[in-house]
């Protein structure tokens, strides 16, 4: 009976709650994606407001908000950007990655390109065919430019891009912080 009694409180503990659940948690990306639609009229007044009088420092604010938001968010746990909506592909971008991949500029747009509505050069099929299972980037030195920057809340003047932000805090985690936490920092200053 004490031998089961020690392997029933070894092998039935009750889950404890850490750090990295936490971060787990913060990764439930229907839970963003609903959070993003319920705020999104309060987000774009915030963000228009920015547009009309901007603080001096907003650029500063920006960068810090940015930072504060990467330093929280595990892009490895989400992948959400890779699996859902994939960049676009300057010329620049495609003659760089087909020479990483030892293939001519023609047959890598033919495997792995189309041109969409807006004359863009886009993923033919999402997920990204460059995504590994483990969220890794198989071309990460050399991916687009637009994998590089998104979800670019570090941008200066990032009213400009208002529409865009809007746009991707219902696909992306690290965007919908930012524009929680720079509200708040906004206030603290
Ligand atoms: S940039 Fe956003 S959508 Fe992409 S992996 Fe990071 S948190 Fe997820
Ligand atoms: S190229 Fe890499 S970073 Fe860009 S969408 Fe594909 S897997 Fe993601």
């Amino acid at each position: 009976m004490i031998l089961f009694d020690f392997h029933f409180q070894n092998y039935f503990k009750p889950p404890q709650t850490t750090a990295n659940d936490f971060k787990q948690k913060k990764m439930d990306l229907q839970f963003y994606k609903n959070q993003a639609s319920l705020k999104q009229k309060e987000h774009k007044k915030f963000l228009e407001s920015l547009k009309r009088k901007s603080p001096k420092n907003l650029d500063y604010l920006v960068q810090e908000t940015h930072d504060e938001v990467f330093e929280e968010i595990d892009c490895l746990q989400c992948a959400n950007c890779c699996k859902t909506t994939g960049p676009l592909f300057t010329e620049k971008d495609i003659e760089r990655i087909s020479k990483h991949l030892k293939m001519k500029i023609s047959d890598f747009e033919a495997k792995f390109l189309r041109t969409d509505e807006d004359n863009d050069k886009v993923l033919q099929h999402l997920p990204c065919w460059f995504l590994n299972e483990d969220n890794t980037c198989s071309i990460y030195e050399v991916r687009p430019k637009a994998c590089r920057e998104f979800p670019h809340t570090d941008r200066k003047k990032i009213y400009q891009i208002n529409h865009l932000t809007i746009k991707n805090t219902l696909i992306c985690p690290a965007a919908f912080e930012f524009v929680e936490k720079i509200q708040k920092n906004l206030q603290r200053k």
